[in-house]
Parts: structure tokens; C-alpha cells; sequence
């Protein structure tokens, strides 16, 4: 299947590595330009920007806390002064910060959440309103297994990425009639550095668990999202999809 983003503007929340990166990379490929916001990893982001220019595309790297309501406000900022529209917003920007419900901080409880959620919340806030300008749209959220499975040591993480579901589906019924779409999308296990830690310590017990008997890859997860943010996606909306080599049903 053939999809051509091209003339489409995109936004990927936390692109300097892992999911994020290699949706950045996916969605140039498919004709979209492309901005890579970054936290932390400037010269990450920059190998992804580089990445995308040498291979025809474009692509812009902008820093800003997803957390942070006035450097997300920059972000949209500059999105407006550089493209004046956005087509598609991929609220991927995440952390973990895994302990037990009773020696989690509330610092740490907090940070997920912030990151997770709050992030999601505040890009979307942004960008809805630019898309309600063109009557056009994408979100694509990134959720996780862990809302619908849970995970010891997960309970930060996991509420917030339960409620990237719900968020997910009040958007899509508040913005379908504007003409966006709001999806998430379900990761299980993918080779990341997020994952890194718990693959090494648990990483033959999970793997019994996967029907797919393999670790996801960061591509497995951006196929989905570049199709969900075509127009081949038109009619699809509120949705939750697992990519997790069946690690849900199992
Ligand atoms: P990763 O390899 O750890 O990369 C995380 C990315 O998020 C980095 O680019 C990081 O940027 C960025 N980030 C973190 N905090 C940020 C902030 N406050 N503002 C902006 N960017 C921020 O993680 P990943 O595995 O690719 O995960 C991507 C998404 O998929 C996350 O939402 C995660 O929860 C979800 N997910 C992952 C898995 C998995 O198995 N890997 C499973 C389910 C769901 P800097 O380095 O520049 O700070």
C-alpha cells in the first residue's frame, strides 16, 4: 500500500530516539516534513534530522519539556511562524519510572503522569486548534499494553498510559466532527532504551509470553502510525491498537 504524506506537516513528540525517531524517519519517507522535538538528546536529534535531509526530505529539530506548558507553547510557536499548519501530531514523548505502589515517590508518581499525560494533553490542545483551522487532522497517541495488562512496579505508568485511552477517546469524539482523527496506539515490548533494563533482567520470561516469540521493533510501531496518519485512515477513529505480537490476547 502506497502512502504519500507529501504536503503534510508533521509533529513527533520525543524523536531523538527509539519509537519516536524511527516514526520520525517513517513518516519523512512517506513525503511528510517532519519536526523532531527533544528533550534531553540534542545530538541524537540532530543525527535524526540529518538522517531524514540526506535522504531527500525535510526535517526541523526543536527542544522543548512536553511537560511544560510555556515550552510547548514555543514548540506551537514555532510550528505556526515555519509551517503556519500542522496535519499530524504523534504524542510519543515518554519515561518510566518504575517502583513498587508502596515505595513509589510522589515525585516520581508526578514525573510519569506530567510526561505521559499531561504532554499528550497539552500538544494536543495546541495542535487541535490549528488543525480545526483546515478541518483536517491526525493524533496519534502512543499508550502502551501496560493500560489494559498492567505491570508490577507500574502503577505511574500504567494509569497514565490508561489514560492516554480514555484522553484518546474523548478527543476523537469532541474533534471527529472538525474532520480529526484520534487514535493511540499500543505497544508491547519494543527494543528501545525504555525497555532495555527489563529485556535484560526478564527478557526469556516475556518472550514465553509473546505469541510472536520476538521482541517488537521501533518500525513495527511507526507502519502503524504512518498509516494512521494517512488518509487511508479516514474513518477510523478512537481506537486503542495493540502492536504487540500478540502479547494482549495471550
Ligand atoms: P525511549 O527510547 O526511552 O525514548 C523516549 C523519547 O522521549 C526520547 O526521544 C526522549 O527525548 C523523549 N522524552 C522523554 N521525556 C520527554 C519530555 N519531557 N519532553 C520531550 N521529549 C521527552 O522510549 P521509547 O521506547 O521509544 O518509547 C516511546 C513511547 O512509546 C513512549 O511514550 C513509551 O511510553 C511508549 N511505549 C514504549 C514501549 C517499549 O517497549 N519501548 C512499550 C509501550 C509503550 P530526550 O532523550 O531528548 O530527552
Amino acid at each position: 500500500m502506497n502512502i504519500d504524506l507529501s504536503n503534510k506537516v508533521a509533529l513527533v513528540t520525543g524523536a531523538s530516539r527509539g519509537i519516536g525517531r524511527e516514526t520520525a524517519i517513517h513518516l519523512a519517507k512517506a513525503g511528510a516534513r517532519v519536526i523532531i522535538n527533544f528533550n534531553k538528546s540534542k545530538e541524537k536529534a540532530d543525527e535524526v534530522r540529518e538522517a531524514i535531509i540526506s535522504s531527500g526530505h525535510e526535517a526541523e529539530i526543536f527542544q522543548a519539556d512536553v511537560s511544560n506548558p510555556e515550552e510547548v507553547k514555543a514548540l506551537f510557536d514555532f510550528i505556526r511562524n515555519k509551517f503556519n499548519k500542522l496535519d499530524i501530531l504523534v504524542n510519543n514523548a515518554g519515561i518510566i519510572k518504575d517502583d513498587l505502589l508502596l515505595s513509589m515517590k510522589l515525585s516520581d508518581w508526578n514525573k510519569v503522569l506530567d510526561t505521559n499525560l499531561r504532554g499528550a494533553f497539552l500538544c494536543s490542545q495546541h495542535a487541535a486548534e490549528i488543525m480545526m483551522a483546515s478541518h483536517s487532522g491526525k493524533i496519534i497517541n502512543l499508550s502502551s499494553t501496560s493500560a489494559i495488562r498492567g505491570g508490577r512496579g507500574q502503577t505511574n505508568y500504567a494509569a497514565a498510559k490508561g489514560g492516554i485511552i480514555s484522553f484518546t477517546i474523548s478527543c476523537a469524539v469532541e474533534l471527529a466532527g472538525k474532520g480529526i482523527q484520534v487514535n493511540a496506539v499500543l505497544p508491547g515490548m519494543i527494543a528501545t532504551d525504555m525497555s532495555s533494563r527489563v529485556r535484560k533482567r526478564a527478557g526469556d520470561m516475556i518472550l514465553e509470553k509473546i505469541p510472536a516469540s520476538r521482541f517488537g521493533e521501533p518500525a513495527d510501531v511507526a507502519s502503524l502510525i504512518v498509516f494512521l496518519a494517512s488518509g487511508r485512515a479516514d474513518y477510523i477513529t478512537g481506537q486503542a491498537i495493540p502492536v504487540d505480537g500478540g502479547l494482549s490476547i495471550s
